[in-house]
């Protein structure tokens, strides 16, 4: 027997026990006569205590040559300490040891085994393992497993059955970049792993399995932005015979449950915002909703004066900056230059002071004089002591800007507090979204998104005007969830493939499976995907998702400790008929 009790469980009660503890030894402090060993596992650090008059002398030299890390097994006798340690659970006792076996022996880590360590990024990444015996990431592990247990209790108790979909399938439409998977028993044939298994969710709900989730492994190839992995998780769930208004009452459930389970957080009746509004309000179809600072738009009351910049404008809009009258003249320029970065892109930024004797004074007082002003104000909503920032541009343009905006103001205000959660739908997305790039229009949500009804006509005559049957639950300013009501007969199917570009023969060939599946009796379904990995940093109060996931990979999409993605040998390559060998 290894162990008799872990590292984090004993205490006063346990006095005059004997015991067997196993763990890594986190320090050593050797006084000479007496040495302190803190012991460490996953449950916490017991202190083992050593002295001359006490310990066998064998025992004591041994003691005296551990380091850092070394894994030991300890038999002996709890005892009350005479001057305890309030910080920490087990500090009321050490364990007076009696014998000591080391397991294992341990290289000096690369860095320490601390909640603040001294190892950086890189470092940390390499020696992952190390890693996870850190208070930090341990926690973090511990606290995804728990969100993912309450989603599991949560779902199966409300009838859900977790099944799990193939990873080597065909191309899913998800608007990333395929990985593909070479076969080697069909030559020149490629698997792709799925961008999402919405294809086999939707065929499960034709197969009659009504409720449906998994947690499940995804995987895009995309240019990795800041916090993203390529491969992630998702709760994905698929529910047959139900419209938007069930899926969103579903899924709000399972959110509140998770707030109220994991963060002991209570929140009624999740708010509800088209993504239109989302759009004029927030610049943002993921609005941080936890603070105002709503956009207003000045059109009417700052054009049509002499101020060309706003009247050649398509959108002139701003936002009112809580207390932010009392910045100085170059904290205000600083802003414009923040704008101004090539991240964000504004061309200039025109600001309005809002004094707190109710007079004004803008950037642009040549053009509008203090009752002009006031109507930027009341538009706005700026009180006295506020500062109001406008920008003007094309419309999508200029509202990503300000979004930009105010985002970064909120979190130099201190307004977005990882401790408060703002919950929101955003819903009846654009059906369609046009990219500049490819000069064409691409599925805003998938390929199988419906439109709303009585809007499949419009799909011919003004296609970016059709909204569909789609909604994201947002928290925070992030986006945790997405979902639709699927079309589910070929022919709404086949036009919509159409508009999006595929000729008929490409659509039979990358979807022919799901067209003849709707041919038997597909029920009216729905559904919708929630990011784990985001979701689990939101709720553990975090910005980056990394330390939320055991091993994960870099900006560059390596894993630094396994080091991959790496060369094949050449026979490897030859098999899967990847280059001409012996095979020819
Ligand atoms: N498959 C979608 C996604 O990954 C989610 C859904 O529509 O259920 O975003």
């Amino acid at each position: 027997m290894y162990r008799s009790h872990n590292c984090g469980e004993l205490r006063a009660s346990h006095n005059n026990t004997e015991v067997t503890l196993s763990g890594w030894v986190q320090g050593v402090r050797d006084k000479g006569f007496m040495i302190y060993i803190d012991l460490r596992d996953r449950y916490g650090i017991t202190q083992l205590y050593f002295d001359e008059e006490r310990t066998p002398k064998d025992i004591m030299e041994k003691a005296q040559k551990l380091g850092r890390e070394f894994v030991i097994q300890v038999k002996g006798t709890v005892v009350e300490r005479s001057s305890k340690n309030p910080n920490i659970p087990t500090g009321d006792i050490e364990v007076v040891v009696s014998e000591l076996h080391i397991l294992n022996s341990s290289l000096v880590p690369p860095f320490t085994i601390e909640d603040k360590t001294d190892g950086g990024d890189d470092v940390r990444m390499k020696y992952r393992y190390l890693d996870i015996r850190r208070n930090p990431v341990k926690n973090s592990l511990i606290f995804r497993h728990k969100v993912a247990q309450a989603v599991r209790n949560y779902l199966s108790n409300d009838g859900f059955i977790e099944i799990e979909t193939p990873y080597l399938i065909k191309s899913t439409p998800e608007g990333a970049r395929d990985f593909v998977v070479p076969s080697r028993m069909n030559e020149g044939q490629f698997y792709a792993l799925p961008q999402s298994p919405q294809t086999f969710k939707q065929l499960l709900m034709v197969g009659g399995m009504d409720k449906y989730f998994q947690i499940v492994k995804c995987f895009r190839d995309e240019d990795l932005r800041a916090d993203r992995q390529p491969e992630f998780t998702q709760i994905d769930c698929e529910m047959a015979f139900v419209e938007q208004e069930d899926i969103l009452n579903t899924f709000e459930g399972l959110t509140r449950h998770l707030l109220k389970e994991i963060n002991g957080v209570e929140i009624e009746k999740f708010p509800r915002m088209l993504y239109d509004d989302a759009m004029r309000l927030y610049g943002n179809d993921k609005p941080d909703i936890r603070f105002g600072m709503e956009f207003g738009e000045l059109n009417e009351v700052a054009q049509h004066k002499d101020f060309g910049v706003f009247n050649s404008a398509e959108l002139v809009v701003g936002i009112a900056v809580p207390g932010g009258n009392s910045y100085t003249r170059k904290e205000i320029d600083k802003l414009i230059d923040w704008v101004k970065r090539p991240q964000v892109g504004a061309l200039g930024m025109v600001y309005c002071r809002c004094n707190e004797d109710g007079t004004f004074k803008s950037s642009v007082d040549k053009f509008y004089d203090q009752e002009d002003l006031a109507k930027w104000a009341e538009v706005t909503g700026a009180k006295p002591g506020d500062l109001i920032c406008v920008l003007s541009g094309a419309t999508n343009k200029v509202r990503a800007q300000l979004s930009a905006l105010r985002m970064e103001l909120a979190e130099r205000l201190g307004l977005r507090k990882p401790n408060e959660f703002a919950p929101l739908w955003v819903m009846d997305f654009p059906l369609l979204e046009w990219d500049e790039d490819t000069e064409r229009y691409h599925a805003m949500h998938h390929p199988f998104t419906s439109p709303k009804p009585g809007q499949l006509e419009l799909l011919d005559t003004n296609p970016g005007e059709v909204k569909a049957n789609a909604y994201d639950l947002v928290l925070n300013g992030n986006e945790i969830g997405g979902g639709s009501i699927r079309i589910h007969d070929k022919k709404t199917q086949a036009i919509m493939l159409k508009h999006l570009g595929f000729s008929e023969e490409d659509a039979r060939a990358q979807f022919g499976f799901l067209m003849d599946a709707f041919e038997y009796g597909a029920p009216p379904h729905g559904g919708i995907a929630f990011g784990l990995d985001r979701l689990v940093a939101i709720l553990g109060g975090q910005e980056t998702i990394r330390d939320f996931i055991a091993f994960p990979k870099n900006n560059s999409g390596r894993d630094v400790m396994i080091d991959a993605p790496a060369p094949i040998d050449k026979q490897q390559l030859e098999e899967l008929g990847l280059i001409l060998g012996k095979k020819q």
